[in-house]
């Protein structure tokens, strides 16, 4: 048995309000109490910082963890998705490099608090690639195919990935339908109905631009374009007057559903998505900035009781993978916001999401040691100090186990 105490000036359990001078019990990697410290108690002594529950990232992209500068383009979207497209013909998939990049990722998650990922998974992604202590990851594969002789082999594919058992890294499978311009409606129900058997989350890009609001109602716009020219248009079409509310249907019978980005939902689909604790948003927030989308309407969701889970994206569209610095970025650019509202957010409203809120996202007896150190920045309420530009990620625990 190994047993850890560890103790610091503030402890932010996330489930209840924060404790002054607090110490975290620790058998094995489990937490087993979090309390005020006793004085003189032993412990390891963090000092004048605060311990909070482990980051949540529920969106990501680690393949492209080795591009320096987000793509360009970031308008109009379609010619994004052409940039980004480039990029995977020239990083040969055969070459070492995509195996860099997954690897290079998840360790930078680590290095900046991030202890449970979740991870959009193309061809060749393999837990070999993930460090073997944390952080944990939910690894979606992603499906594709908009022309019917594509989706039994897709539907292969997205088996044979469930049936993976993860025994080098902590990996749990979900599956990922790409979008409603990827996928056909069969595919994603065939997928949702996989998902159900296997009892694994599925996530979507969803709601995202409004050309592909266009492209559901009217089956015209980039989106067309770009497929012909892909060759992955299908000769029959796709049904229209269709909305993003009919993806949701769809996706309303998987266990977990994940809906990446929102940016565009409508009210009745924030309703829709409020009455389901099984379904949540992931907002992207540097990454709604850098396509420059209206508003998100994540605070109507909130009001309306939804779950809403943060992500990077990958470094395709966001500087870094530090779900911390989004942090800092809503709490600038939305000062009326309680800061307690947004670490919520970061933390176990992301594990909710990705379907681990019985496992981590607060600190509480009875869940892995996820956890993360920060030095604090400012002064005054502890929330109000905690979430500043000057605090910085000292450390990250895993399972109790320091990265
Ligand atoms: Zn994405």
């Amino acid at each position: 048995m190994i047993l850890q105490r560890l103790k610091s000036k503030w402890i932010f359990p996330v489930d209840r309000p924060p404790i002054e001078n607090g110490l975290i019990e620790i058998v094995d990697g489990v937490i087993t109490a979090v309390r005020a410290a006793e004085p003189h108690e032993v412990a390891i002594d963090f000092g004048d910082v605060a311990i909070l529950p482990g980051l949540v990232n529920a969106h990501t992209h680690l393949e492209f963890s080795l591009v320096e500068q987000p793509f360009q383009p970031a308008q109009p979207f379609t010619d994004w998705i052409r940039s980004l497209v480039a990029y995977r013909r020239q990083v040969a998939p055969t070459s070492a490099k995509p195996c860099v990049a997954l690897n290079i990722g998840a360790i930078e998650s680590l290095a900046s608090g991030t202890t449970l990922l979740g991870e959009i998974a193309t061809s060749g992604w393999d837990e070999l690639f993930m460090p073997t202590h944390g952080p944990q990851i939910v690894a979606f594969c992603e499906l594709i195919g908009l022309r019917p002789s594509t989706i039994d082999q897709q539907i292969q594919i997205a088996e044979e990935w469930l049936a993976r058992k993860s025994q080098l890294a902590p990996v749990t499978y979900g599956l990922s339908p790409h979008a409603p311009y990827s996928v056909s409606p069969e595919l994603l129900q065939r997928s949702v109905e996989l998902a159900k058997r296997f009892n694994a989350a599925v996530a979507i890009h969803l709601a995202e631009t409004r050309e592909e609001l266009e492209f559901l109602a009217d089956g015209r716009g980039p989106f067309v374009e770009l497929l012909k020219s892909f060759s992955a248009w299908p000769e029959q079409g796709l049904p229209t007057g269709r909305r993003p509310l009919d993806i949701l249907r769809a996706l309303a019978d998987a266990p977990r559903a994940l809906v990446v980005h929102g940016n565009y939902l409508a009210a009745d689909e924030i309703e829709f998505i409020a009455a389901r604790p099984h379904m949540s948003v992931v907002f992207c927030p540097r990454t709604h900035e850098f396509f420059g989308h209206e508003p998100h309407p994540w605070r109507q969701l909130l009001a309306k009781g939804a779950n809403v889970a943060l992500g990077t994206d990958g470094r395709g569209s966001n500087p870094d993978l530090s779900l911390w610095n989004e942090l800092v970025f809503l709490r600038k650019r939305f000062p009326d916001v309680a800061p307690s509202t947004l670490l919520k957010l970061g933390t176990l409203a992301g594990a909710r999401a990705l379907g681990c809120e019985h496992d981590c996202g607060t600190i509480t007896p009875g869940k892995r040691a996820d956890l993360v150190v920060v030095s604090v920045g400012g002064c005054g309420e502890p929330h109000e100090a905690l979430i500043t530009a000057d605090s910085q990620i000292v450390r990250t625990l895993c399972g109790g186990q320091m990265g």
